[in-house]
């Protein structure tokens, strides 16, 4: 790796993650004419090599999403978003769902509609899409679907009723459970019209980002100090 040598790794739609060398990017800016940073849609091409990093051949701008950088809880949610596809879709292979997901996020963000609720909507998602569930169709004691609050168990990623589990894992209303089977919605097109209640929020977001790190069996670092982490 040359000193003028970049290393860099990008979210694509046909490929998943793809980490390549782009040679002489800080010594050329004719090169590759600056656009290589972060929060851009870029159509890039590379050329693999047998036991070697792949070299990036081009890039071209195919949308900014300049208004990340204005505001720094839009590039730290903008990073989570990021670190949760990296982090739990980190296979080869077309990703077109999560793909879409991040990028109707960028579009978001970049738009000023509220990182936290974004940052809900990607988890609810990308969790479902990566077959963590978990199933909230109904208590998994008795099967009624509607007989809230609820437990959460993290280790079976099944809800139980007040009937069937006394204590123990972590109470969600049925407005919030109601909420997030809404919100494991695969496409970004229904997740747009979703609109999270403040109090239903706080709920979730006591749920959902720990229920996904216990999933990935690592913390996410992006919104470290946004919360907590608890063991189950
Ligand atoms: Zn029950």
């Amino acid at each position: 790796m040359g000193e003028a040598d970049r290393r860099l790794s990008f979210f694509t739609e046909r490929e998943g993650e793809v980490t390549v060398m782009a040679k002489s990017a800080h010594r050329s800016r004719k090169r590759f004419g600056g656009i290589l940073q972060r929060y851009v849609l870029l159509d890039i091409a590379w050329t693999e090599v047998a036991g070697r990093i792949p070299v990036l051949d081009g890039a071209d701008v195919a949308e900014s999403f300049w208004k990340i950088p204005e505001d720094w809880e839009r590039v730290r949610h903008a990073d989570y978003l990021l670190e949760l596809a990296s982090a739990l879709f980190p296979q080869p292979g077309p990703k077109p769902k999560v793909f879409s997901h991040l990028l109707s996020g960028m579009r978001a963000l970049s738009y000023g509609s509220d990182p936290r609720t974004l940052g809900r909507k990607a988890e609810a998602a990308f969790l479902s899409i990566a077959g963590f569930g978990p199933d909230l169709s109904s208590c998994s004691g008795c099967g009624k679907s509607d007989n809230g609050p609820f437990r959460f168990l993290f280790s079976e990623g099944r809800l139980y009723c007040g009937d069937c589990m006394h204590r123990g894992g972590i109470p969600l209303s049925l407005g919030a459970v109601k909420t997030w089977r809404v919100l494991q919605a695969h496409s970004p097109e229904a997740q747009e019209r979703i609109r999270i209640p403040e109090k239903i929020h706080k709920e979730l977001q006591e749920v959902i980002p720990k229920y996904l790190e216990w999933c990935i069996g690592r913390p996410m670092r992006s919104l470290a100090g946004g919360f907590a982490r608890v063991e189950p």
